[in-house]
Order: C-alpha cells, then sequence, then structure tokens
C-alpha cells in the first residue's frame, strides 16, 4: 500500500498539492509514464511504485523516460559520467521487468517530457520530488504543456518534505521532533516492482549509453574518478561494507583520517540507493554510532531539502537569518587578511596548506570529507570580499568538482558554513562576525591535520598541473 502522503499533484498554474487517495488519470490515455530524475533506481523507488500502481489498476503499459541535457558546461564529464553508469544498470533491470526505458536528449526536459507524454498519449505522469528551483519550475511547466495529470511522489525522503512542513525550520531542533513524531509511519519497508504484466505495443530501442556520452557538451576538464561507478548495485555494495566494517567507528566522523563515515553521498545524490532503505536496516542495529548515522541521514538530509524548498533563496544571501545578515553587514568592511580569486581556490594556490590539501582532495577524488567541508567554505569567507562573493565560490567549486554536488545538501552546508543558516549567533569575531568560526588549529585539535596534508597535497605535487 503507498502512503498517499507522499503523492502531490502538480496544476500548470505552480499549485502543488496533496493528491487524492485515488490518483486520478486521463480517461483517454494509453500508458502510464514514470518520469525518473532525481530517483535513479529501480529498487525502492515509490515514484516508479506509484506509476506500477497506477498502471496496474487501469490495466495500462507502464513507461520509465529520463531526460538528460546534453549541452551544459556547469555540470562536468565527472558527474554525467557516474550518472551515465547508474542509467546503463537502471535500463537492463527495467528491460527484465518488462518495462521500457527511454533516454531523452534534450537541453529543454520539460518539453521533452510533454512531447513525449503527448506522442505516447500518456494517462498519467509520476515523478520524483525535488526542492531546487529548475526541478520544480520543470514539473510546472510539464502540466503545463500536457492534458494528463503529473503526480509528484517524494521518494528522497523518509518523511516528506512538503508533508512535514509548510515553511523554513529554524534548525535541526525544529524540524528533528516533527519527523520523530510520525518516523515509525513512514519507516516501512518497500515493496519491489513486479514485471509489468500490459506490454507496450511500441518500439522501444536500447540506449547506447556510451555513444550518448560521447556527444555531451559538458566541462570536461573535470575528467571521471577511477574506483568509483554510479549505480545500484555500487551504491548497495558500499553500503553493505559500511554495515560491515565501518559504521562501529562513525564516533570518529569528525576525524578525515579515520575512514569512519559511509560515502555513501554519491549515490544518495543521484538516488541510486533510496536513505529509506538505509535507515530501514540501520535502525534495527542498537548503538549510539547507528543513531548518529540516522540523524544525518534522516534529520540533516532532510532539513537541506526543507531549506531549499522553502528559503527564499538557497544560492544567494537572500536565504540567511537575519542575525547573520546584520553581521555580515556590520563586518563587511573588515580588512581580509588574505584575498584569493576563483582561480587560485580552484588550483588550490592558498596559503594555508591544510585548506589547499581538502581543495585537492575535492578535486582529485570528487569528494571531500564532511569535516573539512565546512572547514574549507568557512575559510572562503575570510579570504573573500563579501560573503556573496564566498557563497558563489563555494557554491561554483562544490557543484563543479564534488560527485554530490548540485543537491540540497551543498547548498544547505554552504549557507550554514558562510550565512550562519540552520545555527545560532556565536561570540563576535573580525570578518565572521557572529558566524561560527574555524581555524586550522581547531582541525589540530580533532585530528592529524599533517597526516590529511600528506595524504591529499601530495597528490598535487605528483602532477604537473592540477587540471
Ligand atoms: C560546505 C558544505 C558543502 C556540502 N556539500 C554537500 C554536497 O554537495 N552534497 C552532499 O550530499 N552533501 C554535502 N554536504 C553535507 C555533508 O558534508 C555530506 O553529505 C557528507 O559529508 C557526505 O559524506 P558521507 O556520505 O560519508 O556522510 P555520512 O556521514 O556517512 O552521512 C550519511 C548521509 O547523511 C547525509 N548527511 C550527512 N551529513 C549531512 C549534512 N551536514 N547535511 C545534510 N546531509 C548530511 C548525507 O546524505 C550522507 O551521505 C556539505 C556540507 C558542507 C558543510
Amino acid at each position: 500500500m503507498i502512503d498517499s502522503r507522499r503523492i502531490y499533484l502538480v496544476s500548470a498554474d505552480g499549485d502543488i498539492q496533496q493528491a487524492d487517495d485515488y490518483c486520478a488519470i486521463h480517461n483517454q490515455g494509453s500508458c502510464l509514464v514514470y518520469w525518473m530524475s532525481r530517483d535513479q533506481r529501480i529498487q525502492d523507488n515509490w515514484g516508479l511504485l506509484c506509476a506500477q500502481y497506477s498502471a496496474l489498476q487501469h490495466k495500462l503499459p507502464l513507461v520509465i523516460v529520463c531526460t538528460i541535457v546534453p549541452n551544459c558546461f556547469e555540470v562536468s564529464l565527472r558527474q554525467y559520467s557516474f550518472m551515465l553508469d547508474g542509467l546503463k544498470e537502471i535500463q537492463q533491470k527495467a528491460h527484465t521487468l518488462h518495462i521500457p526505458f527511454f533516454s531523452v536528449l534534450s537541453d529543454e526536459p520539460s518539453i521533452a517530457i510533454s512531447t513525449f507524454a503527448q506522442q505516447y498519449n500518456a494517462a498519467a505522469i509520476f515523478t520524483d520530488f525535488d526542492p531546487l528551483s529548475q526541478s520544480v519550475f520543470n514539473r510546472v511547466k510539464v502540466a503545463s504543456m500536457v492534458e494528463c495529470p503529473v503526480y509528484e511522489v517524494d521518494s528522497h525522503n523518509i518523511v516528506p518534505a512538503r508533508f512535514i512542513s509548510q515553511k523554513v525550520e529554524f534548525g535541526a531542533y525544529t524540524l528533528r521532533p516533527k519527523i520523530k513524531r510520525v518516523l515509525n509511519e513512514f519507516l516501512v519497508d518497500i515493496p519491489s516492482p513486479i514485471v509489468h504484466p500490459f506490454p507496450f505495443l511500441h518500439d522501444s530501442p536500447l540506449t547506447d549509453f556510451d555513444a550518448i556520452q560521447s556527444q555531451l557538451k559538458v566541462n570536461i576538464d573535470i575528467q571521471p574518478v577511477l574506483g568509483i561507478s554510479g549505480g545500484e548495485y555500487h551504491a548497495q555494495e558500499a553500503f553493505s561494507l559500511f554495515v560491515k566494517n565501518t559504521l562501529s567507528t562513525y564516533h570518529l566522523r569528525n576525524d578525515p583520517n579515520a575512514k569512519a563515515v559511509s560515502g555513501l553521498s554519491p549515490w544518495l545524490h543521484v538516488g541510486n540507493i533510496s536513505s529509506q532503505r538505509i535507515a530501514y536496516e540501520v535502525k534495527d542495529i542498537q548503538s549510539e554510532q547507528s543513531l548518529s548515522f540516522l540523524e544525518e541521514l534522516i534529520v540533516r538530509k532532510e532539513l537541506a531539502d526543507n531549506y531549499c524548498l522553502y528559503a527564499d533563496s538557497y544560492t544567494d544571501s537572500k536565504g540567511f537569518p537575519n542575525w547573520a545578515k546584520t553581521t555580515h553587514s556590520i563586518h563587511s568592511f573588515d580588512k581580509r587578511e588574505y584575498l584569493y580569486t576563483l582561480e587560485q581556490f580552484k588550483n588550490a594556490e592558498t596559503h594555508d596548506e591544510l585548506w589547499n590539501a581538502a581543495q585537492c582532495e575535492l578535486v582529485y577524488t570528487g569528494r571531500m570529507h564532511g569535516y573539512m567541508r565546512m572547514y574549507w567554505a568557512k575559510k572562503i569567507l575570510e579570504w573573500t570580499h563579501s560573503p556573496e562573493e564566498a557563497q558563489s565560490i563555494a557554491i561554483y567549486l562544490n557543484d563543479a568538482y564534488q560527485l554530490d554536488g548540485r543537491d540540497p545538501n551543498g547548498y544547505t552546508g554552504i549557507a550554514w558554513s558562510i550565512g550562519g543558516v540552520h545555527d545560532r549567533a556565536w561570540f563576535e569575531r573580525p570578518i565572521f562576525g557572529k558566524i561560527r568560526y574555524m581555524n586550522a588549529n581547531g582541525c589540530k585539535s580533532k585530528f592529524d591535520t599533517k597526516l590529511y596534508i600528506k595524504h591529499h597535497l601530495h597528490s598535487q605535487q605528483n602532477t604537473d598541473t592540477l587540471f
């Protein structure tokens, strides 16, 4: 049984309301469409399950469509290649379930989906919830261009973001009790999709993802990372290894040398694994470590979606709390001892070896340890002319290099570090004002910074150029 509190009806005028228990479809339609976007997986995917449930009720075929934007310099080949690994596997799995999988190359996803829906006479479109503004815009645009209903299904959050809160939460302390109250209702086992009994009678050729990769006009300066691949199989494997070998050391999560974190964020970002599945399996492990892990996976992650869904802006200072805006303006003329340009940050050319090591970790591995991400973003605030410039540089670098970039967690993490979002006012300091401060000595007291520098900065010294 699918909880209808996950399903929202998207209207052409931008109004998005919880759907009725019985999701109506267009009577004359001849197939159900699941438009896969943020949740790229076959298993544990409520969007796909809702679409299949509706198709079974109405005895209709079901298809999956995924749009790929081929000309997008803001996205790196690193991120595309990780995503395409996953789509290859999804296509195969869908095929075994007799569900055709279409990948449509288009710079305008909303036009591509509405054209597809018209061409195949869709009875309804089910798609993934995503709080980022371009995605919301695309869903509303599709709703304005098709005759059938468009439903958004929250498969990324365990407790659906629109259901749990209708405003920007102040912090984890306000969202946590709301989630706690209903968690047991939502943290249930997830059924598997079944072999679809109603065949799609049109051609549905398999997509050649290698051919697609060669057609992309994206940022090829940032190359794929060796040793990590996208897809449900690798995500599940990483999760199993984490539970078996690492979860018991999660209390060391603030030590970047300890390898005590899950490393799951790249797969969670593209939806190759469901956070609900992870939490469902971890919840029965009774330990302090599993509780801390669930706090990050559920409360912190869902708080980030809440912020991006409701904040005035998640990419500029409009989204910062008033106390942070005030403190920033009081300190706007403070003297900066060091000032760096985007190029210098990009090339890890600051005076601070610890910061440079973190940047090298990002550039070479496509990831950065969570503790270093905070230090990294806060130093960008300290070494730029203004919080606005700092935020835009941090977003640029994060979105370009991180395998998990372009994610609500990233926009919120940067807004937390630079703009005090979800945090409180601290002691007044130059440049930072009342924004929580971090420095290299603080890091030294937590972990062996020399070891971290040796590990990551050395990779820079072994090559002539960074890029
Ligand atoms: C400046 C800055 C930038 C960040 N950029 C990103 C980003 O681009 N993409 C991204 O997914 N996360 C980002 N984060 C949040 C967090 O640092 C990463 O999610 C985490 O480090 C990922 O590593 P992990 O999977 O090993 O985490 P684990 O510690 O194993 O946690 C498990 C999961 O919980 C969630 N989680 C953990 N910490 C946070 C957090 N602070 N906020 C929200 N969710 C969290 C993530 O989904 C993570 O995969 C950023 C944080 C900061 C401060």
